[in-house]
Order: C-alpha cells, then sequence, then structure tokens
C-alpha cells in the first residue's frame, strides 16, 4: 500500500533543487519549434496548497522555497512558473513537476503523467484538466516502458519515485538501462535522496558505472527536523542538455549560502 504524500514536502529542498533544474531543462528543449514528449513515472498531485495542515506540520515549505524565494531572478523558468501558478491560484500555491511542465511546454508537445495512489491521481487529473495531457492511473515503470521510444522521439523522462520500496535502489539502474536503450536520445532524469544511511550509494554507482557521461548533480541542506535522515537532493541526467551543468553550478552555489 502506497502511504508516501507528496504534500507533506511539496516545495522543500528538494523540491527547489529538482524542479529548478527541470524547469531549466524544459525551457532549453522549447528554444527549438521541433515538438517534444515529457514523461512523468511518479507524478503526484500537480498542485500544493502550502497552507494546507499536511505542509505546515512539517515546516518543509518554510525551510524551502518561501524562504529561497528569492534565489530566482523573475527570468528564470522555474520563478516564471512559480509566478503563473501563483497568479493562477493563489501566493500559496506551489507547482508540482507536471504543472511545471505543461506550463513551459506547448500544444504541439505530447505530455504523459503516471500516479498510482488513486486519491493522488484524482487530484493530478484535475489540477491538469485545463492543459491537453495524458494522466495515467498506473505504474510509472510500466508506463515508461510501453510509451518508449515515444512521439514525438525527443524530449523528457522525469524519474521521481517516493522510494518507500527498498527494491527501487536496486531496480532503478535496471529499469532505467532498459528504458536509456530503447531511448537513446531521450534525456532521462532521476531524483534521489541524499541520505544519512547512505542507502542511495549504490544505486548512484551502478547508474554512473553504465552511464559514464550522464550529469550527477547534487547539494546537500541540513535535516528539515532534529534526526531526518534527507540531508541533500541529487539528480542524475543522462543526455544532459548542453548548458545544464553551468545551470546547475549557480544553483549549488545558492546552497553553498544556506546555514
Ligand atoms: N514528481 C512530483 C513532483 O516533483 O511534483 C512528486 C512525486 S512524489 C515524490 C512520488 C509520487 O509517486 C507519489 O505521489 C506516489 O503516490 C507516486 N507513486 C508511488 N509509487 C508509484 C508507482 N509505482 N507508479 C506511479 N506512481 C507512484
Amino acid at each position: 500500500m502506497l502511504s508516501y504524500q507528496h504534500i507533506y514536502h511539496a516545495g522543500n529542498l528538494a523540491d527547489v533543487h529538482k524542479h529548478a533544474l527541470l524547469a531549466w531543462m524544459l525551457e532549453y528543449l522549447t528554444r527549438k519549434d521541433k515538438p517534444l514528449t515529457y514523461m512523468e513515472t511518479h507524478a503526484g498531485r500537480a498542485l500544493y496548497d502550502l497552507t494546507d495542515v499536511a505542509a505546515v506540520k512539517t515546516g518543509e515549505a518554510k525551510q524551502g522555497i518561501k524562504k529561497v524565494d528569492q534565489w530566482f531572478d523573475a527570468d528564470h523558468p522555474y520563478a516564471k512558473v512559480l509566478a503563473i501558478t501563483r497568479a493562477t491560484h493563489g501566493p500559496d500555491a506551489y507547482p508540482g513537476s507536471p504543472l511545471l511542465a505543461a506550463s513551459l511546454l506547448r500544444p504541439t508537445d505530447a505530455i504523459h503523467l503516471a500516479e498510482l495512489h488513486p486519491r493522488e491521481h484524482s487530484a493530478l487529473d484535475l489540477a491538469m484538466s485545463p492543459y491537453p495531457v495524458k494522466c495515467h492511473l498506473r505504474d510509472g515503470f510500466e508506463m515508461a516502458f510501453a510509451l518508449t521510444p515515444p512521439t514525438p522521439r525527443r524530449g523528457l523522462m522525469l524519474i521521481d519515485p517516493s522510494y518507500e520500496i527498498k527494491a527501487d535502489y536496486t531496480d532503478i539502474p535496471r529499469h532505467i538501462g532498459k528504458l536509456a536503450k530503447a531511448w537513446n536520445v531521450g534525456i532521462i532524469a532521476l531524483w534521489y535522496p541524499i541520505l544519512t544511511s547512505r542507502a542511495h550509494e549504490p544505486m548512484l554507482s551502478a547508474l554512473s558505472g553504465a552511464h559514464p557521461d550522464a550529469l550527477r548533480h547534487e547539494v546537500r541542506f541540513a535535516p528539515a527536523r532534529p534526526g531526518h535522515g534527507m540531508v541533500g537532493s541529487g539528480l542524475f541526467v543522462i543526455n544532459p542538455p548542453f548548458g545544464l551543468a553551468g545551470a546547475a553550478k549557480m544553483i549549488a552555489n545558492f546552497y553553498n549560502t544556506l546555514n
């Protein structure tokens, strides 16, 4: 049974890292007119209310986007999506990755989103109803295998699991190997937590060994509360777009200013 709900973590320092880099990559891809495919294996509900009791309970958004909003100039694609979301849904609304993608992409682009939790999927369907996207109530990797290689062929897949199942860490390198082989031009981006338990490390060693040209980018921050095991955020990107390393470095500099 799935128990993870992203509302407890929406807008935290890991989301800021993941979403700022995702927004940068999607805007980069739209510099060419050619249509693209965006796929997401673990979509969440797409629109978050940071005044929700769950978000307030953990205080993660308060230590995250609410604190670091000023890091991003108004012309950064992440800042642009934050501004659109707040203008449409109110000042405490926060865009999850599906809404971020739909805000930056064009009607000619294809968007496929998978979410396995029925309640999160209903919320996703509702939040995405203004956009021409397909929300699959299905296992994310099952959807990814079924649609890969996608049409249009250029594009990006975000893999953002909740890592509720220990086997995720061993299964993911195998799944990604299969996807990268079937879609050799696709940008495949995996988010992962940096954990004090170091449970993520064997997964990263396997991925780095199999995909030596991928970009691995990590930022560190203090745990959200004493004893919390997540102390950083990582993104592993196969076929990284030109310029991503520079954009990521700028974001890492921001994280270095946190105390
Ligand atoms: N990508 C989202 C974002 O950045 O806004 C957050 C996604 S959250 C970390 C992970 C989501 O994956 C949860 O909503 C959870 O219900 C869902 N999930 C868990 N296992 C899944 C599976 N096997 N297939 C699809 N979705 C799954």
